[in-house]
């Protein structure tokens, strides 16, 4: 009985050169990747058809390997799997997809007894090592192997023909570092934040922690980049960060944007004694440490076990230079050097600082499209998975983007948009990137039905979110829910771009918690009198405006009067505003003058942020960038100077 295939792809596979000087051969193979074993057949996947097969519990290293000539079949990208006293070299189509086959090979084999400590970077070839050297097939590795993951790893420089010659030996090549001195003439100097794998041939891959040169800005999500080794590619803008010594940005303890409450949220999830964060304190310009430690008995009046989160100030001496300290007796010239010290010495902090919780969750935020300037989606390249819901255009699937990232497929049922103004937005839109805007990948607008590919938020939207949670609802986390949503909005307001349908119906939740803004500017291309008429059924009365009422006009304002009703559903945990009322009598209580009620969570505080967003006149609510502000206060509490 044949194991369900986890891989299953041509690629091609290079002879095996049993002989020490034979003629290499490459051939094109179906390999089919089960639980047990690694097979490849000449022709279909069927007995008689098959040329090999690797039980996956005799492979002790699956790893990219880096070719350094010329590769002289049409695949480029080879891989290599050692199994036994083999080594079987295979060439995928593109850096994405042997990507894929070494980290499903790894994962697979991770956990067998044999694998290897230390393993050859590059090829067995014409009887020796091009990486070391050395001539015995069997001699142990040059390099450390990483089991686990990290397919990463940097290939080499292309070598020029001239230095392939067969009698020469490569000698490994260590990476030029980038001449301190000409790093400001080359281009900024960026670290990455996260990896990118790279999805077309045009992209640069990223490695978290490693540094790439600016080449070309070429536009506010996209850069063209180098990495060390003189590649050049397409890397996304938010993965990367300036390389500066006041830039903590790099650092993996960091958090940007990341609230008390947040962090709190985080360092709870995280769970470990010693869990810490840095943040910004909402004083601008300083920094806030957030410690998590397990109370002992009689400590703090907590029950012995309890969680216990401080948060400390970083302090620093006016004079000049500048020091930082938590504790007076320990000072240090940054915030960095302080860190590491307090990592080793807990020094009046309630505990050492062990664990770095960093940003949201760690994983790696949406990228504006898969890659530079592409936007058309190749159906081919989606599957679809269950349905998440059925909206104003159609049906919204969960599926996957090349059988890896999780997508949400909208359907758009004929007839239910203006579909090629909206494939001419679409490149407007995507480039709206912003961790608090539901990311829109691209479009499949080649067909009929088109569909719109965006990131999948598993939590679906914020209504439901908040009626299927009710009564679990800290204040805290419903300011920290109005928060996420005042920074995507600020996004908008700042690239001018009007959301005209902004409601908690319209937002969507993900694993973490954030909170996102989705299906901004659609209602511009919906056809439907009864969602786009002011007295249709659909039309968002409750959520609009005088002026939106009565003439029709759009603006960030009136964005923000939407935001302020999305607040008070909020705050009443997903009630109806005006509940029952039908939408002629809003209308006219609203023209005279009344407001929904403070609801009964929200603090007088928060109450007057809803009223100046419902004031008459546009021009007297504030913006989405002072309502940030706003909500950034009324979050934020005291923190702790180190004992
Ligand atoms: P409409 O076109 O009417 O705005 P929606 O975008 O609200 O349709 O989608 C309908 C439902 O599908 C949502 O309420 C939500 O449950 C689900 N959904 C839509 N987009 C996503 C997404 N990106 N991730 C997860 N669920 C989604």
């Amino acid at each position: 009985m044949s194991a369900e295939p986890l891989l299953e792809e041509r690629l091609i596979k290079r002879s095996q050169q049993k002989k020490r000087m034979s003629p290499l051969n490459y051939k094109e193979r179906l390999f089919v990747l089960t639980k047990s074993q690694l097979t490849y057949y000449d022709g279909r996947a069927e007995k008689k058809f098959r040329r090999g097969l690797i039980e996956l519990s005799s492979i002790s290293c699956v790893e990219v390997v880096k070719a350094g000539g010329k590769i002289p079949c049409p695949y480029k990208y080879p891989f290599q799997v050692v199994h036994e006293a083999n080594i079987l070299y295979v060439f995928a189509p593109s850096n994405y997809r042997r990507n894929v086959w070494v980290q499903r090979l790894k994962d697979e084999i991770k956990e067998n007894p044999g694998v290897l400590v230390k393993f050859h970077p590059q090829f067995w070839q014409d009887g020796l090592w091009q990486c070391c050297g050395q001539v015995d097939k069997q001699a142990l590795g040059c390099e450390a192997y990483n089991p686990a993951g990290d397919v990463s790893r940097k290939p080499l420089p292309p070598v020029p023909l001239d230095e392939c010659k067969e009698e020469k030996v490569p000698q490994p090549r260590p990476a030029p570092p980038i001449p301190q001195s000409s790093r400001d003439e080359e281009g900024q100097v960026v670290v990455a934040l996260y990896d990118f794998p790279g999805t077309e041939p045009h992209d640069l891959r990223l490695v978290r922690g490693d540094e790439y040169v600016i080449e070309e800005k070429c536009d506010i999500n996209w850069y063209k980049a180098r990495n060390k080794y003189g590649e050049e590619g397409y890397i996304p803008s938010n993965y990367v960060t300036e390389k500066t010594s006041g830039n903590l940005v790099q650092f993996a303890w960091f958090g940007k944007q990341v609230n008390r409450n947040k962090a709190e949220e985080l360092l709870k999830k995280e769970d470990k004694v010693g869990a810490f964060i840095v943040r910004e304190s909402s004083t601008p310009g300083t920094y806030t440490v957030s410690v998590y430690t397990k109370s002992a008995t009689g400590n703090n009046n907590a029950k012995e076990g309890a969680t216990l989160i401080k948060h400390y100030y970083i302090k620093d001496t006016k004079g000049s230079p500048k020091q930082f300290y938590l504790s007076e007796k320990h000072l240090f010239n940054s915030i960095p050097e302080l860190i590491e010290y307090h990592k080793h010495n807990a020094a009046g902090l309630i505990t050492r600082l062990r664990y770095p919780v960093g940003q949201e969750d760690g994983s790696a935020p949406s990228t504006a499209g898969f890659s530079y300037e592409t936007w058309e989606i190749n159906p081919r390249d989606l599957t679809f998975m269950k349905e998440l819901g059925g909206g104003q255009f159609g049906v919204v699937r969960l599926g996957k983007w090349r059988a890896q990232y999780k997508v949400a497929i909208k359907t758009v049922k004929e007839g239910a948009m203006l579909e090629e103004d909206f494939i001419e937005e679409a490149k407007v839109m995507m480039r709206l990137s912003h961790p608090n805007l539901v990311q829109l990948y691209g479009l499949c607008s080649q067909q009929r039905p088109i569909y719109l590919v965006t990131e999948f938020m598993e939590r679906g939207c914020l209504l439901n979110f908040l009626l299927q949670q009710r009564g679990t609802f800290s204040l805290d986390s419903l300011l920290s829910i109005c928060q996420d949503v005042s920074e995507g909005m600020q996004h908008l307001e700042s690239n001018n771009f009007i959301h005209r349908d902004l409601a908690a119906r319209n937002c969507l939740v993900n694993d973490s918690l954030v909170v996102k803004v989705s299906d901004f500017g659609m209602t511009r291309y919906v056809l439907d009198d009864q969602y786009t008429s002011s007295s249709g059924t659909k039309f968002p009365v409750k959520w609009s405006p005088p002026e939106v009422l009565n003439f029709r006009k759009y603006s960030s304002k009136s964005d923000v009067w939407s935001y302020g009703v999305l607040m008070w559903e909020v705050f009443t945990e997903g009630r109806m505003p005006f509940d029952k009322k039908p939408n002629s009598e809003v209308v006219s209580l609203i023209s005279m003058g009344q407001r929904l009620p403070r609801p009964n969570m929200a603090t007088p505080t928060i109450y007057d942020i809803m009223l100046l967003c419902w004031q008459e006149k546009p021009e007297k609510r504030p913006s989405f960038s002072q309502l940030c502000r706003m909500i950034c206060d009324a979050l934020e509490g005291e923190e702790l100077p180190a004992n």
